[in-house]
């Protein structure tokens, strides 16, 4: 597969589809609360979505059965939504979804607090939120893929964590996985070279102790092995003839 280059038009799709894909895990972040059931939170993003004129690009993909992931905890990325998942106190869920419109594609993540949680927890959360901003500072036409990953990787070890290793960002565009890659780990100066008109979702999955990571029996939910937290920031970007990467996933309610 080639890595395809989004001309200006395109562009402002996919600037469209990543503030919905924005603005739905805004309101999806903002309806947890003890006592809702992931199920709940699934069906209020699918709403959003389909009010704007879009579609939930994640329900039916490679068989997904919802709007969005929602993995609470020692859950790394997949999470099934259910009326049987309820939140509590003290979680931290990350949810993971986006939406098409117009042939364009967004696909954004992050990790929220419910109620108070742990200093800890708190740490790692703020630290995969920072990891993402400084890998985007790489993001920039002429470095290359692995300027990236490296970057994303150097931030959370230094800090003590684990970069999980089996998922990667991806290019992102009139399909949801596109070319190239975007691992959280790496070596500078390796991997694509970043070009004006790539869009590219970067990811990174952090873990408060080892990175390893084992697949649950539904075939989707993905845990750390040893059972301790993980959290998930993710952003669309196009990289831009002048400098700085623009961000898609940008809200705007
Ligand atoms: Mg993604």
């Amino acid at each position: 597969m080639a890595i395809v280059l989004k001309t200006a038009s395109g562009i402002d799709k996919m600037r469209k589809a990543g503030r919905i894909s924005a603005n739905a895990l805004k309101v999806a972040g903002e309806a947890l609360e003890p006592g809702i059931t992931t199920k709940e939170i699934d069906n209020i993003a699918r709403k959003y979505i389909e009010s704007q004129g879009a579609k939930p690009n994640f329900l039916g993909l490679y068989g997904f059965p919802a709007t969005a992931c929602i993995s609470i905890n020692e859950e790394v990325i997949h999470g099934i939504p259910s009326h049987d998942r309820v939140i509590k106190e003290g979680d931290i869920v990350s949810i993971d979804l986006g939406a098409e419109i117009d042939g364009y594609n967004g696909d954004n993540a992050a990790t929220f607090a419910v109620g108070h949680i742990s200093d800890e927890a708190q740490r790692l959360i703020d630290t995969t939120r920072e990891s993402l901003y400084e890998g985007l500072k790489y993001a920039v036409a002429g470095n290359r893929v692995g300027d990236i990953s490296h970057a994303v990787q150097v931030y959370c070890e230094e800090r003590g964590y684990g970069i999980v290793r089996e998922y990667t960002g991806h290019g992102v565009g009139r399909k949801l996985h596109e070319d190239p890659s975007i691992p959280n780990y790496g070596t500078p100066g390796k991997g694509a070279r970043l070009l004006p008109g790539m869009t590219i979702a970067v990811e990174p999955m952090v873990t408060e102790g080892s990175y390893a990571i084992r697949q649950l029996s539904n075939g989707w939910t993905v845990v750390t092995e040893d059972g301790k937290l993980a959290a998930h920031f993710e952003n669309s970007v196009a990289i831009t003839k002048d400098g700085d990467c623009l961000i898609l996933t940008t809200p705007d309610i």
